[in-house]
Parts: C-alpha cells; structure tokens; sequence
C-alpha cells in the first residue's frame, strides 16, 4: 500500500507550490488514474515518487515505513513520457541490459513475455520497433527490476487507436502483479481499467469516483464534459 501525505513541493524559484498537500492512498494490484492538464505538476509527482525530486515536505509511506529518496528508486520503476526518446541500446537485449550485465537470459525472457514482446528477436534494434513495441519494450525495461510500484507518464500519448487499445489492455494484465500509478492529460480508454481516480489542478489532488468519470465519459459529445478529459 502507498501512502502520500500532505506531500509539497515548492522549489525556490517558484512563487507558488507546483504540488500541493497531496494525500493519495493506492492499493497493491490497483491501477491509480491521475487526470491533469498541461503544466499542472503530473511529471513532478511521478518524479517525486520514482526518487528524483525531494519533496519540500510530507512523507511517502509503503504500508507502515516512510520512504527515503533511496528507498523509492528501489521501489519504483518510472516510464517517462515518449520513453522511445531515451533509447539508448543497439538492439532489444542491449537496452533491457543497460545498467544489468547480470541479468540472466531467463529473466530477459521472462520481462518480454510479460509485454507481449517473446516473439521479438533480441538482435531487433529498438528503433525498428513499431510505437507500440516501443511502449511495451520501455515496460520491460522497468519490469525487470522488479518493482513494487510502476509509474507511467502520459502511456498512451502519441499512438494510434489501436495502439492505445493494447497498451490500456496490457497495463490491465500488469495490474494482477503490480500498483500502477498512470498520470495523463486525456484520460480516454484509460478510465476503463482505473481503480481510483484523482484530478490534478495547479498542483492540488481530488479524489473523484472513476465510476463517475465513467458514466460522464459516456454521456454525448454536447454534454458540458468533454469524453474522457477533464480540461
Ligand atoms: P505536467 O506533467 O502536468 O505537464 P509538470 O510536472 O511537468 O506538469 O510541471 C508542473 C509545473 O511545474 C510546470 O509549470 C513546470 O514548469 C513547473 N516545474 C517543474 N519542475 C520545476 C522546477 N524544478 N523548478 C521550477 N518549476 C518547475
Ligand atoms: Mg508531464
């Protein structure tokens, strides 16, 4: 269970905190949804939890221990946005051992069939993927460390509908194994396999019933709520 309370962050620099308070509690095996425009600190709270930003203040629990910057580079395995951009290896392999020469064939295998990728030749260079290997491939490389806690930036941003219908469908799969916390600016198919949902606004949280974004999603386009985003 992850716990964040009362989390800020407020760097020097800006005349207003970029997050605010958050509280937010999510549960092993859930999938956490949180919705949020441009700008309003999705990136930062996802950068805060994987370890990379020290919060000004609040605690980050996992069940009853406080977690340390440390602790939370362990614990968390962070996909950034167009993680595709950060490629760095020659070929499939290359990139799921970058930075773990000891991982064993087995467990290289074992992170690909998690994401579909089994089929794929390990001599496949990154770049020849489609988008949507891509996505899968930067998932494997954040799963085979094992982590508790797997965070997500924007997943779906930049692919084609049917791309999106994959990766929403994988990310559900994901959800027997692992919390997954998804931040994004358009929630759209993601909604469906959300278990708790938050708004973010200028850098403050609300909790909102995902069954409630639902049935908004759903209503016709002339309604005041636009499918699936809030702006
Ligand atoms: P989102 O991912 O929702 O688009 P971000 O988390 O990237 O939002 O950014 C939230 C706001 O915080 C933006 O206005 C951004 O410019 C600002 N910001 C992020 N990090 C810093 C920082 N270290 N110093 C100053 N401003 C920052
Ligand atoms: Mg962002």
């Amino acid at each position: 269970m992850l716990y964040l309370k009362n989390l800020v962050y407020h760097p020097a620099a800006t005349p207003t905190a970029i997050l605010k308070q958050i509280n937010l509690e999510l549960a092993p095996q859930q999938i956490g949804l949180v919705i949020g425009p441009s700008g309003s600190g999705k990136s930062t709270l996802l950068e805060m939890l994987a370890g990379l930003v020290e919060p000004t203040a609040g605690q980050i629990f996992w069940r009853e221990q406080e977690l340390t910057d440390v602790h939370l580079q362990q614990l968390s395995g962070l996909v950034f946005q167009f993680p595709e951009r950060h490629f760095c290896g020659g070929s499939v392999l290359e990139e799921l051992r970058l930075g773990h020469p000891e991982l064993k064939a087995e467990q290289i295998n074992r992170a690909l069939q998690e994401v579909g990728l089994a089929h794929l030749p390990l001599h496949t260079s990154p770049e020849s993927l489609s988008g949507g290997q891509q996505r899968r491939l930067a998932l494997a490389v954040q799963l085979i460390r094992q982590p508790y806690l797997l965070l997500l930036d924007e997943p779906t941003a930049g692919l084609d509908w049917s791309m999106r219908r994959q990766l929403v469908n994988l990310l559900a799969k994901l959800k027997a194994d692992w919390s997954l916390l998804v931040v994004t600016h358009d929630a759209g198919e993601l909604l469906a396999i959300a278990d708790r949902c938050w708004t973010l606004d200028h850098g403050k949280l609300q909790s909102i019933d995902p069954n409630l974004l639902r049935a908004k999603a759903e209503q016709p386009p002339d309604s005041s709520f636009s499918a699936g985003s809030i702006r």
